[in-house]
Formats: C-alpha cells, structure tokens, sequence
C-alpha cells in the first residue's frame, strides 16, 4: 500500500486514480441523457473543485458554459464552520439551470449557504454534484442530485483537496493514517 506524508500526518489510498475516472465517466453518461436540452451553467467550487471539474465536463457532449466561484476557505482537519462572502459570480443565472460542482460536502454548511446564495441571482433550478460525500457529517438537509463517492467521516486529500494547501497534485484520493495504527 503506497504510503505518503504531507506536513506531520501520513496518509493511505482510499480511492484510486482508476476508480475516480471510472466513476467520473459514468457520472458524465449520467449527465449526457439527463441534462442533454437543459443548456445548464455550471458553478465550480474553488480551489477543490478544480481538477474534478475539468476532468467532468471535458467527458459531456452537450452546450454548457462554466463558471468559477469562491466561498470560505478550509483550514486544517476540520472544516471552520463559518462562511465567507460568495465571489465570482459575475454572469447572469436568471433562468437558468445551474449545477453546481463540489469536491466535498462535509457537514453541508457551504453548500447550504452556497443554494441560498445562488438562488437570490434567480435560477430556474438548482443541482447540487459533489465528487465526494460524507452522509453521516451532514448537519443540514441537502438533495444531492450526483454524487460521485460516499465517503465516511476520514480527513481526505488529493485529486483536488488539500491539506494546509498541499496535496491537491495527487492523482489518488487519500485518507489520513491514524499514527497510533501505524
Ligand atoms: P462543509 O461546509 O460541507 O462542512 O465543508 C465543505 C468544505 O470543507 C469542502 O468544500 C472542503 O473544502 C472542506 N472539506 C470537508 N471535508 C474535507 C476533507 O476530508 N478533506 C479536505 N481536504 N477538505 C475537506
Ligand atoms: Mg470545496
């Protein structure tokens, strides 16, 4: 099992680079009926959404537009719980199907304020996709439309996320090693 340290914690493969593609294929298969006529704006999440976002919408083959915005950022192994000032949204959603794009949904407190948010600016719709998810942390009631991976309460980097800023480089995703078990 291939091993790695960033900063004082190690961390293990949970989820392989060939999974994520795998699943990623498949959510893009997903879309390419479900969303084929709907014209949808995507709203990617930085910084974690990134990679997942080009990986996903480079695989669907219907007209969409693409959008990057901002909210809070994450510190450490927990997630701060306060949310900052959306930024970036600087094209008009009225009317419109939006999509928003996540690497993680932890307690869904981003998310939540993220819709609420969003929803002022008027969309016709909202669609939540998060690559990750983790059930048993949310703390408020979220519809999830496309979920790449349910995940358990672990600290995960790669493929995006990151810890302290490192770590988003990684093609797997990893999680945290307790060092007791090691
Ligand atoms: P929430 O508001 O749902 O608690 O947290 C959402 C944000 O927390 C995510 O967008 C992500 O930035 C961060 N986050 C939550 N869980 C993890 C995790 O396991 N690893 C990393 N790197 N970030 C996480
Ligand atoms: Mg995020």
């Amino acid at each position: 099992m291939e091993k790695i340290q960033i900063k004082d914690l190690a961390f293990k493969i949970h989820i392989s680079e060939q999974e994520i593609n795998q699943r990623i294929t498949n959510l893009a298969a997903q879309m390419n009926v479900e969303l084929a006529e709907a014209r949808p704006v995507f709203i990617a999440v930085l910084n974690g959404s990134f990679i997942f976002a080009a990986d996903l919408i480079r695989q669907l083959d219907f007209p969409c537009e693409i959008q990057f915005i901002k909210v809070a950022s994450y510190h450490g192994m927990q997630s701060s719980g306060k949310v900052q000032e959306l930024i970036g949204l600087n094209i008009s959603i009225e009317g419109r199907l939006v999509i928003i794009l996540e690497d993680i949904i932890d307690s869904g407190l981003t998310m939540d304020y993220l819709v609420k948010e969003l929803a002022k600016a008027k969309p016709a719709q909202i669609k939540i996709c998060s690559l990750l998810l983790k059930p048993k942390a949310l703390k408020v009631p979220l519809e999830v439309h496309f979920t790449g991976f349910e995940v358990g309460n672990e600290f995960l980097v790669g493929y995006g996320l990151d810890y302290d800023g490192f770590g988003r480089n990684l093609p797997h995703i990893y999680q945290a090693v307790e060092p007791t078990k090691e």
